[in-house]
């Protein structure tokens, strides 16, 4: 029987590339999308080798719902990537309240809540891999961007102490941190940050989402069984830390 793979964020981008791999190796793929409309075209788009499911990370009711379905739909699942997430950018002297706790809620405090539901089902079947996709901003930090640096710093923190946890019972937790990738979030750039963004990795291009799906499975094989509490940069060259 295929095991269940968990992406949230798989409507689009890199949670899509992520989706995509895991169906192509083996695994059934539980996407998620903020709509209905995104989640249906997810199910389609799997062919009958995934479902696509409504999950907003930053409302606990719309969790719970999400987690409630599941466990009626499917076996526990045994990957977890925490790919979703949020920017809302602003230099920290403008940045309003309600933009440092939406990416805070979405992008820190939704990946607790949501994995939390997930480890009783790890545990149980002795196996588990959980991935959360950090970002260099993580390490690097980026002007304009306090909450989300914030964020992925904390996910990173998250991932070394819940590996040091959840070990014992073959589970592993790791987080890939991608450079700039190709994807809406990096389109939404000007023509002029684009440029100089370029200028910046020493690859001299943006990095495809299908390498960070790559790495993801990778992390969800029994040949990475002995990696734990780790962050793998994916960047080009751009941030050595
Ligand atoms: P994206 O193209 O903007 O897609 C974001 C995904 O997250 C979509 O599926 C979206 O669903 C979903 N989403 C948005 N708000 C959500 C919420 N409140 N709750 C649950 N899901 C939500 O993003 P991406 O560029 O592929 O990024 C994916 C991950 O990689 C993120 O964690 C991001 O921080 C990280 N990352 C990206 C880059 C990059 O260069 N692209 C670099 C470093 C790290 P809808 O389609 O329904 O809106």
């Amino acid at each position: 029987m295929r095991a269940t793979a968990v992406v949230t964020g798989a409507s689009r981008g890199i949670g899509l590339a992520i989706a995509e791999t895991l169906v192509h190796a083996g695994y059934y793929v539980v996407g998620t999308a903020t709509t209905e409309a995104g989640a249906e075209q997810f199910s389609q788009r799997m062919a009958g080798q995934g479902q696509g499911y409504v999950l907003n990370l930053g409302d606990q009711s719309s969790i719970d719902a999400f987690t409630t379905a599941l466990k009626a739909d499917h076996d526990a699942p045994l990957i977890l990537v925490n790919n979703a997430g949020i920017t809302q950018d602003n230099l920290a002297m403008r940045m309003k309240p309600a933009e440092w706790n939406a990416v805070i809620n979405t992008n820190l405090n939704g990946v607790f809540h949501l994995t939390q539901s997930f480890m009783r089902g790890m545990m149980k079947a002795k196996f588990g891999r959980i991935i959360n996709i950090s970002s260099v901003v993580g390490r690097m930090g980026n002007p304009g961007q306090v909450n989300y640096a914030a964020a992925k710093a904390g996910l990173e923190g998250f991932t070394r102490a819940l590996g040091a946890e959840l070990a014992s019972r073959n589970i592993t937790v790791n987080a890939i941190a991608p450079g700039f990738i190709a994807t809406d979030m990096t389109d939404a750039l000007s023509p002029d940050q684009q440029t100089k963004m370029l200028e910046r990795i020493p690859a001299a291009r943006l990095g495809q989402p299908k390498e960070v799906a790559a790495l993801v499975q990778f992390l969800s094989s029994d040949a990475a069984g002995y990696i734990t509490g780790e962050t793998i940069a994916i960047n080009g060259g751009l941030y050595m830390g």
